[in-house]
């Protein structure tokens, strides 16, 4: 029993070691890899004074041990919840460390009788009571963070091993005394530690993986979306772009563009300064977000310039959502540092896509084209694109 033990100790420093080297060089959501390396050093150290002790079973020891044990578990939870960006519960953590250690004193050294129960009811208790609890509450944010099917990979774990030492905790309290020493040789012990041995490896890779995942939806985030706006880049736009015109190829579902430029920013620019353009840039994009429909896609495609996707849209309707944006951008000037405030317009050039555009560049120049018309007729207008000529 005490090797296996000692291999399960192992086993936890070496993972301790692995979240400490991802602190180091990751670097991502140092605070809940700190939990984690905090949990796996608990778990190792509680679990090196239950291999060190003296014969005899000292009470002090024991209890230490299983204290540590528990610890780690807040901990485990702790570091989840931050990492899911969820509230702490630190008030209610706290009350069951002090709850636990309140019942790991109560128990006491002496006397040993048959009515004593053993200190590690509580870290059972406590184990249990993390795991169900963290699957329980955490699940929906996890579904909605990694989607549904990573959630219950992630939890089916925990619950497992979490119901495994619920039932542990109920041995324990009806004073099943073969399952109390996990130092002592049984079947069920040495299922217990290989079922632990294999819980605390689950645990930690599944954390890692949430962490692998988060940074590849951050880079993906990076690559498909404009620094300053948060709309969508050129290349993001472009791609979906692509998809539109096949659906319209293959399926004939038809789709409209919209490009858009605001007027004079240069002058915005040059009169009240970068930053200030840059504000009345981010204030252009969320309101043309907020207005169009959420099925539409709405990029930057350069410095003061917008391309709106609206799959599905007969022309007559995008015409009336670009003349919309257009009253609005117009209705709404932009406050900017020292609380003055900018006008700004755009204008706007509309196309639909056509039978006769052989490919998906002539219905972009199309739209190039109406928004060059809308500025040579003195700006803040929308025009549709003129149909393309036929052959
Ligand atoms: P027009 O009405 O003909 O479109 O005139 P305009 O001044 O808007 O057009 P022009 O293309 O001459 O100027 C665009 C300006 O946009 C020039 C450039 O300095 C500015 N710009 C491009 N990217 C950014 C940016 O990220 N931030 C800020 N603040 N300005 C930018
Ligand atoms: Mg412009
Ligand atoms: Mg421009």
């Amino acid at each position: 029993m005490n090797a296996l033990l000692q291999l399960a100790c192992f086993q936890m420093l070496i993972y301790a070691g692995m979240w400490a080297a991802g602190w180091v060089i990751v670097g991502e959501e140092r605070r809940s890899v700190l939990h984690w390396l905090g949990f796996n050093l608990l778990v190792a150290a509680g679990m090196g004074l239950t291999l060190l002790r003296p014969t005899g079973d000292p009470w002090l020891t024991v209890a230490l041990a299983n204290v540590l044990i528990a610890g780690a578990f807040l901990l485990l939870v702790r570091g989840g919840a931050l990492f899911l960006r969820r509230p702490t519960r630190d008030l209610e953590l706290g009350l069951i460390a002090l709850a636990g250690l309140a019942f790991v004193l109560w128990t006491g050294p002496a006397p040993r009788g048959p009515g004593w129960i053993h200190p590690g009811g509580a870290a059972t208790a406590v184990i249990a009571w993390s795991l169900l609890s963290m699957c329980w509450r955490d699940r929906a944010a996890l579904a909605e963070q990694f989607g549904p099917r990573t959630a219950a990979v992630a939890l089916a774990p925990m619950a497992l091993y979490g119901g495994l030492q619920a039932w542990r905790t109920v041995q324990i309290f009806t004073r099943d005394a073969s399952f109390v020493h996990i130092q002592s040789q049984s079947t069920a012990n040495e299922l217990l530690v290989y079922a632990s041995l294999l819980a605390a490896a689950v645990f930690n890779l599944v954390f890692m993986f949430l962490i692998v995942l988060r940074l590849m939806g951050r880079l993906t985030y990076l690559v498909e979306h404009d620094g300053l706006t948060g709309l969508l880049n050129r290349r993001a736009i472009q791609s979906l772009l692509e998809r539109e015109w096949a659906r319209w190829r293959r399926l004939g579902e038809p789709f409209t563009v919209v490009a858009l430029d605001l007027d004079h920013f240069k002058q915005i620019n040059d009169r009240w300064g970068h930053p200030a353009g840059d504000e009345v840039l981010r204030s252009a994009s969320s309101l043309l977000r907020r207005e169009v429909r959420s099925i539409d896609a709405v990029g930057r495609v350069g410095g003061e310039e917008f391309l709106v996707l609206m799959p599905g849209c007969a022309p007559e309707s995008a015409v009336g959502v670009a003349e919309r944006l257009r009253r609005s951008l117009r209705g709404q000037p932009v406050a900017i540092d020292g609380g003055r405030e900018v006008a700004v317009t755009a204008s706007l050039g509309v196309a639909a896509v056509d039978a006769g555009d052989p490919d998906l560049e002539h219905l972009m120049r199309r739209a190039d084209a109406a928004l060059y018309q809308a500025k040579h007729e003195g700006r803040d207008r929308v025009v549709r694109a003129q149909a393309p000529r036929p052959g």
